[in-house]
């Protein structure tokens, strides 16, 4: 039986999950379940697989979710706060740990995970972008297996030769195409831009997912995020990643070899399958996803992206040229900057001007160690929460 530790389980990604690992009880245990503040959510979960452990963040949720389980027979140890959140990672009965919380919020936890030397079912894409370096060199050092489960990366790692670690040109790949949908807006004005609510920008056309990147989606920073967390996994650097919209969301990203073959990974967007090849690999195994009906999708299109319009793309460009802390930046600016706009306090339009304020203000240093990378978060933060008043 392979252990096994889902950060961020009431999450959409943490749901998804457990229903591929529901459907193997002879392969998988769950020995911790993790969330923030949603109590009735992993109560749930804990009857349905009675995890050794269940971490809340949130010290007061922690109380709540102990006072429910009080009242069963399960005999599942409630923990509270982030120094848990590692110590569920690094325990012994763990193989393989999802790392699924959203944001920079996840970074400690599954830093912790990859320092222990375990699988990471990588989601928590903010980790890599914020400290990319320092994860990868980790990773190297405990041995920890890191697996993608974001669709794009997913599907580029079963696109390449397995000896893609020895360097992209060594292997014969010329470049990886990440494929994006657009979002929402694909074909929404800049004017009318201006005026998206947080509703519409949740309603991803495709894929249903959490709301901090579905805004990511509609802005196309989560592209961005990805071009970053491409160079790292893939060891590249980013003039060897193009973005190419495919409003379909049926490939769901390409590699091209020197040759002229161009290797694809398709199916229908259902985050199952990255999830069940990540638990599975080597192997394959059943992961509740229809069959692809090539007669109902008919077509596939594609289009470059539109800077002008999507200019959140373009500054983590900027970001990962400028190297160093500039990514760690972008993220926390666009964290606090999808905050407000689900809160109401910025306009659609003001996410991008917020983080292009942020990059301006705050200097390039070496992503050298953990302990700075961590305060140049604080400090970006701090600096875009000061920003909103002047744009709004
Ligand atoms: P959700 O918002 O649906 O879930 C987030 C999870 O993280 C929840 O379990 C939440 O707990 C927990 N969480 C939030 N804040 C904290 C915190 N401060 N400390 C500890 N736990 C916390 O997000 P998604 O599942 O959509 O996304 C998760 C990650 O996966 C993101 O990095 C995203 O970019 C990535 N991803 C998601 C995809 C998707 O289809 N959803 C696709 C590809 C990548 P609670 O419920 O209690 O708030």
């Amino acid at each position: 039986m392979i252990g096994l530790t889902v950060l961020g389980s009431t999450g959409s990604i943490g749901v998804s999950t457990l229903d591929v690992v529901a459907r193997h009880p002879e392969k998988y245990r769950v020995v911790a379940l993790t969330a923030n503040r949603d109590v009735e959510g992993i109560f749930r979960q804990c009857q349905s697989f009675n995890p050794a452990y269940a971490v809340m963040a949130d010290s007061e949720s922690a109380k709540q979710l102990e006072t429910m389980l009080s009242s069963t027979e399960l005999k599942t140890e409630v923990l509270a706060g982030i120094e848990n959140l590692e110590a569920v990672v690094a325990h012994p009965e763990v193989d393989y740990v999802m790392a699924a919380i959203v944001g920079a919020a996840g970074l400690l936890p599954t830093l912790a995970a990859v320092r222990a030397g375990k699988r990471i079912l990588l989601a928590n894409k903010e980790a890599l972008v914020v400290s990319g370096e320092l994860f990868m060199q980790e990773a190297e050092k405990s041995g920890s297996l890191i697996l993608p489960i974001d669709s794009e990366h997913n599907a580029v790692f079963q696109c390449m030769p397995s000896e893609f670690n020895q360097g992209l040109e060594r292997v014969g790949v010329r470049r990886i195409l990440l494929t994006a949908s657009g979002g929402p807006f694909r074909q929404t004005s800049l004017e009318q831009l201006e005026h998206v609510t947080p509703e519409q920008a949740c309603a991803h056309p495709n894929w249903d997912m959490g709301r901090k990147i579905s805004v990511d989606s509609a802005t196309m920073m989560n592209k961005g995020l990805e071009v970053i967390e491409a160079c790292w996994l893939f060891h590249t650097s980013v003039d060897n990643i193009q973005v190419v919209l495919h409003p379909q969301s049926v490939i769901h990203s390409l590699v091209q070899y020197v040759d002229g073959s161009v290797l694809a990974q398709l199916g229908n967007p259902d985050m199952r399958t990255p999830i069940a090849h990540a638990l599975a690999w080597p192997e394959r195994i059943e992961s509740g996803v229809s069959n692809l009906d090539f007669f109902e999708v008919a077509r596939l299109d594609f289009e470059p992206p539109d800077m002008d319009r999507f200019p959140c793309l373009a500054l983590a460009y900027q970001a990962v040229e400028a190297g160093g802390t500039a990514p760690a930046v972008l993220n926390a600016a666009n964290e606090v900057a999808v905050a407000s706009f689900l809160d109401g306090k910025l306009g659609f339009t003001g996410i991008p001007k917020l983080i292009e304020a942020a990059l301006e203000q705050m200097p390039v240093t070496p992503a050298s160690n953990l302990e700075s990378l961590l305060a140049v978060d604080r400090e970006a933060r701090f600096v875009a929460e000061q920003t909103i008043a002047t744009l709004v």
